[in-house]
């Protein structure tokens, strides 16, 4: 039976090499702090701000949140989005989104300081990912998977690896960062052709479709590496993963679970982004 790669574990790694640096910016008066916007009360959005203020906290990382009523107009949508990024006790943002229909991102993603941009909104920071620039931010999901590949000692060079999904969220960054690593990349989507032949022969399979459990047990090979990136909601109405874990688990080395899984490391990549972020406003390193 494959090893769960759990978030849980790769999480407590990082918080703590993440409290010793925000405890160095502390004693030179910096205290890292996350802006959070949110329009409306999405309870998706709900659901992640707390978990990841939970984590943010729970490392020494302030927080502070800015409410924006769901009607409000474009022009003070800027405002305030203008107001938080001008705002020098605040180390990086995090906007969720999409945002209602009638508002439009471009104008946050133009003005953001791609120094405070911790999940990589901003053009800037998207191509760094795309150039091998380390001086910027990738997006905090394929991050993830890099930790938790990286947390279990998985090696990549060389090896074949197959990504499920083609976003610009988690597809096509992920598949920047692999290749980063020397990896031989096949990134799928729902145009490709022998998907499952391309999934079975990959050493390490990451699934990023949003898709429940679509990666069954034909679908990957023997001794392969399983990441589950999907976060979706079963017939029961239960949250699992794209991948069928218990028709899989038995034929590979090592698969993350949904929940518990990649997912639980996203939000102290946030929190690794927002300490970086106030180490180079404060010159601190
Ligand atoms: P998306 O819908 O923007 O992209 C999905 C991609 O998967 C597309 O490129 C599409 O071509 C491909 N795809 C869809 N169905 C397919 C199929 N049947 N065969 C092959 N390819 C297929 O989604 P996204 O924003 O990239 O998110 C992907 C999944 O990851 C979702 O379940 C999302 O909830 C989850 N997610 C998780 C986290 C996390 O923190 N764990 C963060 C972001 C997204």
């Amino acid at each position: 039976m494959g090893m769960q790669m759990k978030g849980a574990d790769v999480a407590a790694a990082m918080k703590e090499s993440l409290i010793k640096e925000t405890e160095i910016l502390k004693e030179q008066g910096v205290l890292p702090c996350l802006g959070i916007v949110r329009v409306g009360a999405r309870p998706d959005d709900l659901a992640y701000e707390r978990g990841a203020r939970k984590r943010l906290e729970g490392i020494g990382i302030g927080c502070q949140v800015t409410e924006l009523p769901e009607d409000i107009t474009q022009k003070e949508f800027e405002k305030e989005f203008r107001r938080v990024n001008d705002n020098p006790d605040i180390h990086g943002i995090l906007l969720f989104r999409p945002l209602p229909a009638h508002l439009d991102e471009e104008p946050a993603r133009g003005m953001i300081h791609p120094m405070k941009d911790v999940d990589c909104m901003s053009p800037v920071n998207i191509a760094k990912v795309f150039t091998d620039d380390e001086t910027g931010y990738a997006p905090c999901t394929p991050e993830a998977v890099m930790e938790m590949l990286d947390y279990y000692k998985i090696s990549l060079k060389g090896k074949r690896v197959t990504v499920i999904g083609r976003s610009m969220v988690v597809g096509r960054p992920l598949s920047m960062l692999l290749l980063k690593r020397h990896a031989t990349i096949t990134v799928c989507h729902t145009r490709t052709e022998e998907l499952e032949r391309t999934c079975r022969e990959a050493e390490v399979l990451v699934a990023a479709a949003g898709r429940a459990k679509m990666v069954g047990g034909d679908m990957v090979g023997a001794g392969a590496v399983v990441v589950d990136v999907g976060i979706n909601v079963d017939e029961e109405g239960n949250l699992c993963g794209d991948v069928d874990y218990d028709a899989v688990r038995d034929k590979v080395s090592y698969i993350s679970p949904v929940p518990r899984g990649v997912g639980s490391v996203t939000s102290s990549v946030l929190a690794k982004h927002v300490v970086r972020g106030a180490a180079y406003f404060s010159g601190v390193n």
